[in-house]
């Protein structure tokens, strides 16, 4: 029988669904653990060059990576800036309420991806 939503559901910042096999060979989350929640959670990066920042939506990583297999730290070890420097990455989490996300829509890093220079 599967998990109930609300008990899956009651750490946002740690993989929020049982997975079989939730880490991959590298010891970071694989993506595919995310997906229950891709309209509240995204990937922000920073630059540990020029500090520009780089939000990805979980969907977007996926395609990036090729398979929902591949992990959060495989990402983070393709990712390149623009300046060519090496990106830090870490999940993200919208914080505003359940009410605020259903009336005015995801954030546009769920959904793609957002660059601030
Ligand atoms: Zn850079």
């Amino acid at each position: 029988m599967p998990l109930p939503l609300a008990f899956a559901y009651r750490s946002p910042m740690h993989a929020p669904v049982p997975d079989p096999d939730p880490i991959g060979p590298d010891g970071t989350v694989r993506l595919r653990c995310y997906l229950p929640h891709i309209h509240i959670h995204y990937f922000s990066g920073t630059c540990r060059q020029c500090q520009r920042r780089v939000m990805i939506g979980i969907e977007l990583a996926i395609q990036m990576m090729g398979s929902s297999a591949a992990t959060a730290g495989e990402l983070e070890q393709r990712l390149k800036c623009r300046c060519g420097g090496r990106v830090s990455l870490s999940l993200a989490v919208d914080d505003r309420s359940p009410e605020t996300v259903e009336r005015k829509g995801r954030l546009p890093q769920t959904m793609g991806m957002v660059i601030r220079e």
